[in-house]
């Protein structure tokens, strides 16, 4: 019906196929992992859609189906998933259209051989399929648009493609491999179940093998049925019982679901049953991801509605300030059809995102208590995140108080490793308050004029300088029934703890009522008081704000960002 048209990769697809065939070499059977994951999502969507929509015959024996053939040196992946036409081809594998896979081509020019790390950070997508073949052709019927009768679509991966009309029976996408001449061991079924097994084990589809050799050819091709042989575990990690489930395979999973190269943190998986009924797997990062301070970076939890497979990166889940953390929740309260809309108001999903709250502030409490060294790692990487909790969430504004970390003058090193109950409980008993400074870096806060005399006392001060210090020391107004209060401003209590003798100071402020007289002359309005102060030892003046006004730091904070 329809000839073959030629069509030519655009330039930035041929510069991304040449990098990445020279640079993943040594990586190079992680084109199994893409094809296979590729597959799932295919079998995925059109689950979805089988649900989504009426259609009649409904197919629900998915697999994903691996073909060894000896004889013609190739590979096959073949799925029953949702399938392609032709515009979609076009745009699927004829262009870099996915973020993922541009962003893995500028960190390819850019770090160019350290392969082992960008492989965990991207999907580096069907393309990586040229690094072991000579030529990738894929016969394809998509499963929606009922026009498309099969398409087959072919390159070598140098330049150009072409897509002709050929006849499928299946609904779903078949690739195949015709493999370079020294890429042979692909065709070894050691080799195959080893990499699936390394990289696609938790797919929720069964995959199964089958190998083609030339002496029984005739023979095999009878008993066909008989020889695919399932080589995953193929069912859900999460709906396993805890106890069932090996922390290998909990780390397995993790990095199947994230494509980072790290193993996690820790992790927490609830089943829940009764009124409501959920199961969540939430792990804890041990790196945070390059782009965690991106404002579109990825975050949020997989989707799942009984089971079914409904949509990444779903952020209603978790609040902005645990952002970091990565996994699932599996519904059976919410229905099927869920769209992105429907999630930002539904009050099924708000008690879920309390929930789940909840539990990640406990796993992290947990690993407090249990394991201060771990915690300690956390908080560097992700602390900063979590510090944006307190304005962000009154609701558990405590909870996450105590687990902040900080450093103080006591503490004697930048490091932040001091939670605010040991600061209360080291304080002396006349001690009123939580004190704490904040300054654009340690050293500046270490070095303030304004703890001199504290040092000199003996009464320890946070040290904040951390950029979002400012802004949540705002929020965070009490500890353990204690204040918190800047030195930076005037406060009755840092006069009740440091003045000693009442009369001494009397005598003193009369001998210099007229110096400061002249000082505010001089100064005029610039200023709204000036005072004698017991706190410092070693400089001669310090500059205050008053109790209620915005502190000096925020205010050159304000004049930075332009305001
Ligand atoms: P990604 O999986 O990150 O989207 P890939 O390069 O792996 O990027 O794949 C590009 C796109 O090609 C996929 O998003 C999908 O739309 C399409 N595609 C690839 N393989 C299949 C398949 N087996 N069935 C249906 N569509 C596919
Ligand atoms: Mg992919």
């Amino acid at each position: 019906k329809q000839k073959k048209t030629t069509y030519s990769f655009k330039s930035e697809t041929k510069e991304l196929m040449q990098l990445m065939i020279h640079s993943l070499y040594s990586n190079k059977e992680i084109f199994l992992r893409e094809l296979i994951s590729n597959a799932s999502d295919a079998i995925d969507k059109l689950r979805y859609f089988n649900i989504s929509s009426s259609v009649e015959n409904k197919n629900d024996q998915f697999e994903i189906k691996i073909l060894i053939d000896t004889i013609n040196n190739q590979l096959t992946i073949i799925d029953n998933g949702i399938g392609m036409n032709e515009k979609e081809l076009i745009e699927n594998l004829g262009t870099i259209a996915k973020s993922g896979t541009k962003n893995f081509l500028k960190s390819l020019k850019k770090e160019k051989l350290k392969e082992n790390n960008l492989i965990g950070k991207f999907g580096v997508g069907f393309y990586s399929s040229f690094i072991v073949s000579k030529k990738v052709l894929v016969h394809t019927k998509s499963a929606i648009d009922s026009n498309s009768e099969g398409l087959l679509w072919e390159s070598s991966g140098s330049g150009d493609y072409s897509i002709k009309y050929l006849k499928k029976e299946t609904i779903g996408t078949s690739i195949t491999l015709q493999l370079k001449e020294k890429e042979k061991e692909f065709l070894e079924e050691w080799k195959i179940k080893n990499t699936v097994n390394k990289y696609s084990d938790h797919i929720n589809v069964p995959i199964l093998l089958k190998i083609v050799k030339k002496e029984k050819k005739e023979k095999e091709k009878k008993e066909e049925k008989n020889i695919w042989k399932k080589i995953n575990q193929a069912q859900a990690l999460w709906t396993k019982q805890q106890s069932q489930i090996s922390d290998l395979e909990y780390i397995k999973f993790y990095k199947h679901i994230t494509n980072d190269s790290q193993d996690p943190l820790i992790w927490s998986h609830n089943k829940v049953e009764g009124e409501k009924e959920y199961i969540s797997l939430l792990y804890i990062p041990k790196i945070a991801p390059w782009d965690l301070w991106n404002r579109d970076n990825k975050k949020g939890l997989k989707l799942y509605v009984k089971r079914i497979f409904i949509m990444d990166d779903a952020e209603q889940f978790l609040p902005n300030y645990l952002r970091f953390v990565r996994g699932l929740i599996d519904s059976n309260d919410l229905p099927l059809n869920i769209s992105r809309e429907i999630l930002q108001d539904n009050h099924i999903i708000n008690s879920l995102k309390k929930v789940i709250t909840k539990r990640i502030l406990k796993l992290l409490n947990n690993m407090l208590v249990n394991n201060k060294e771990n915690y300690i790692e956390f908080w560097k990487q992700f602390g900063a995140i979590l510090k944006e909790g307190p304005a962000e969430d009154p609701i558990n504004k405590e909870t996450i108080s105590k687990l902040l970390l900080f450093t103080s003058i006591n503490n004697k090193s930048k490091e932040q490793t001091i939670l605010l109950k040991d600061y209360v409980k080291n304080m002396p008993s006349h001690q009123e308050k939580i004190y704490f400074v904040t300054a654009e870096s340690y050293e500046a806060a270490v070095n303030s004029p304004l703890l001199e005399v504290f040092k000199e006392k003996s009464i320890d001060v946070l040290l904040l300088s951390e950029r979002i210090d400012e802004w949540m020391m705002n929020y965070l107004t009490e500890f353990e029934n204690k204040k918190f209060q800047s030195v930076s401003k005037s406060d009755d209590s840092l006069n009740k703890l440091f003045s000693e003798n009442k009369n001494k100071e009397s005598t003193i402020e009369k001998k210099f009522t007229s110096f400061i007289e002249d000082i505010k002359k001089i100064l005029g309005n610039k200023v709204e008081d000036v005072r004698i102060t017991y706190r410092l030892t070693n400089s001669p003046s310090v500059l205050l704000t008053n109790e209620n006004a915005m502190s000096t730091q925020m205010a050159k904070l304000f004049l930075s960002a332009g305001q």
